[in-house]
């Protein structure tokens, strides 16, 4: 199984780290070559107007549209889950138009750096400490999105079929549980 790691901008190496700390391979990508060959994808953080303007200059929004609709897993980390969004809140921008939820952006306020929050997760047995920098939040969720943790504001880790999205940044942590529950969508 190898998966691979949008490699644009934003943390790819610490995607790539918590992948194989979870036991499978990862490894960077950025043309359409690469993205034909993997088993499923992830979307780092970073800055999502940024990524957005990358994905079209490098041509790849076709296949990666493409291998999502055929049921290649996808996971998106804040930037990664604005991209992969119907909407957005007030923004003009690309995205992926495929998980069915509004994202509002930057949704703990310009003034809020970065936040930690110890969330419950659905399926996990103990709270999972999340690393929160400027995400966002998805409201107006459609009837295929299933929420895996929200807080007040909204949903902030998701799922719809083969896409997950969370707003906040696991690859940051140390705790590998939500890479591994990304690679066993991709086993089943
Ligand atoms: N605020 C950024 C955006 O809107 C996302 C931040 C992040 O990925 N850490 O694209």
């Amino acid at each position: 199984m190898k998966i691979g790691v949008l490699a644009l901008q934003g943390d790819v190496s610490e995607h790539i780290k918590m992948i194989e700390l979870a036991g499978a391979n990862a490894v960077p990508v950025k043309t359409i070559e690469n993205i034909k060959k993997i088993d499923g994808l992830i979307i780092p953080g970073g800055e999502s107007t940024t990524i957005g303007k990358l994905i079209k200059n490098y041509k790849l929004e076709v296949i990666i549209k493409e291998r999502i609709n055929k049921g290649m897993p996808v996971y998106g980390t804040c930037t990664g889950m604005i991209l992969l969004a119907k909407k957005i809140q007030r923004f003009e921008q690309f995205t992926f138009d495929i998980l069915d939820i509004t994202v509002v952006r930057n949704a703990f306020g310009r003034q809020v750096d970065s936040m930690e929050i110890d969330l419950d997760v659905k399926g996990f047995d103990s709270k999972f400490h999340a690393i929160f920098i400027r995400g966002p939040v998805a409201i107006n969720l459609g009837p295929d999105v299933e929420v895996l943790s929200s807080i007040p504001e909204g949903a902030v880790f998701l799922r719809q079929n083969n896409i997950l999205v969370s707003s906040f940044h696991p690859e940051l942590g140390n705790d590998i549980r939500i890479h591994r529950y990304f690679l066993d969508m991709i086993k089943k």
